[in-house]
């Protein structure tokens, strides 16, 4: 297919005009297609199914005898402690099971450091304002919305393909003590699907930072969420922190919520024994424990963390043709064309398109307009605002496949048609 800018005037007036046509067929279609968040899909979730019935009325019982209808077991049981340990790449001391939303420790981690510190005997970061956070962009629009939430200002950085940019995250960490830490997620990224190079991961766990008390935290809510080509390899970041003598730089993050159940899982959070100690200390003080019976339950229906691999390849066999359709209908729409770029992740939950600048708000209005809902323009940026106003978030995972090829197309023939406009 030929590059849209070599096209001559009538061409590209032809090529707008059969756009338009496809266009108003799919209008009259009256579609109502939603791919705005990664959810999993009823599929996926039919696949824990056995996590309902999986304890009977009398296993209720953990390994060490403790009774898991009663309050107690602030950091998790020790089975589920081994089990998801394993599982993050940390040691048994080194993680807590809290509740069932990562995103929720997340937001409690990062209000401790507000009001307490970030770590025994340091100072608030209320006391230190401004205090500002490095976001590599595009990114996950919740974590940028805790920083907004807080008062926290965010200082977006490039992704490169291997992780951040990281010359500029050297230098504004470097420079300037306000600059408290940067938000990661370092496999299957959301959206760019990006895994972080071990290079990344090393010059993170090495580098100078002005800020004593600068902290990553390291979401891997995508740790085993391969789609069928084999796990990508992520660099130990404690182990390299532990090694750069930054131990207390880490908190890693994650959950089953993309494994079990989305909202009914375990979550886990994960740092140096010290940074454990700091977290339960503030935990302590907003519950007597998290759901243990929910514990249990994890750990009888996965066993090990061999059974975990296993069960991710359903969720593959699900999510991958998913994620194929997306590639196909792109190629087939716009390969050769020049408007746009995307990813082709190989794990994780979305595909990023980057659009000419300035095209992609007016892409995913149009697209609404024919009845595909897309993740707002802007989202996937601090402040909702994209400064290149070009890229898309696409949330293949819960809509059927005819749907996903059927929205793709209608995407694919809003950015061509939107790209051509702007050639005028
Ligand atoms: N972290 C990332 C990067 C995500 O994409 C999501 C959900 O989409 C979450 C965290 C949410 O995790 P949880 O359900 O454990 O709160």
């Amino acid at each position: 297919m030929p590059d849209v800018k070599s096209l001559d005037p009538a061409q590209r007036r032809a090529a707008h005009a059969a756009l338009a046509a496809r266009y108003g067929e799919f209008q009259a279609l009256n579609m109502n297609l939603d791919m705005t968040r990664g959810k999993p899909c009823p599929e996926q979730l039919d696949l824990s199914v056995g996590l309902l019935d999986c304890l009977t009325r009398k296993e209720f019982k953990a390994a060490d005898g403790t009774d898991c209808r009663n309050y107690g077991g602030l950091d998790g049981l020790p089975e589920a402690k081994a089990l998801f340990a394993a599982y993050m790449g940390v040691r048994p001391e080194e993680i807590i099971i809290g509740g069932s939303s990562s995103l929720t420790l997340m937001h409690d981690t990062m209000s401790w450091a507000v009001l307490f510190g970030a770590g025994k005997g340091a100072t608030p970061w209320a006391a230190q304002r401004p205090v500002r956070f490095l976001c590599p962009s595009p990114g996950y629009d919740r974590h940028f919305a805790i920083c907004e939430h807080l008062g926290i200002e965010m200082l977006p950085v490039d992704l490169r393909g291997d992780g951040p940019d990281m010359d500029a995250v050297e230098r504004l960490a470097g420079d300037d003590a306000s600059v408290k830490g940067i938000w990661c997620v370092p496999k299957y990224s959301n959206p760019t699907g990006e895994v972080y190079s071990d290079s990344v991961v090393q010059r993170l766990a090495a580098m100078r930072t002005k800020a004593p008390d600068f902290r990553i935290f390291w979401d891997n809510a995508y740790c085993v969420h391969h789609l069928g080509s084999g796990p990508a390899q992520l660099a130990d970041i404690l182990e390299h922190c532990r090694r750069a003598g930054t131990p207390e730089r880490p908190i890693l993050f994650g959950s089953t919520s993309k494994i079990s159940f989305a909202g009914s899982g375990l979550a886990f959070m994960a740092g140096s024994a010290a940074t454990m100690e700091w977290a339960r200390g503030h935990l302590g003080f907003q519950t007597i424990g998290p759901d243990k019976l929910n514990q249990l339950r994890h750990v009888r229906f996965f066993g090990d963390p061999a059974g975990v691999e296993r069960h991710m390849q359903g969720h593959a066999a699900i999510l991958k043709p998913k994620f194929d359709a997306v590639q196909e209908v792109l190629g087939r729409e716009l390969a050769g064309k020049g408007v746009a770029e995307w990813t082709r992740p190989s794990g994780g939950y979305f595909t990023s398109i980057d659009t000419w600048d300035g095209c992609a708000r007016r892409a995913i209005r149009l697209a609404a307009e024919a009845g595909v809902k897309l993740t707002p323009a802007g989202s996937t940026y601090p402040y909702k605002r994209d400064p290149r106003d070009r890229n898309i978030r696409i949330a293949p995972s819960f809509p059927p496949l005819a749907d996903i090829r059927r929205a793709m197309e209608v995407l694919a023939v809003c950015i061509e048609m939107v790209s051509l406009e702007n050639l005028g």
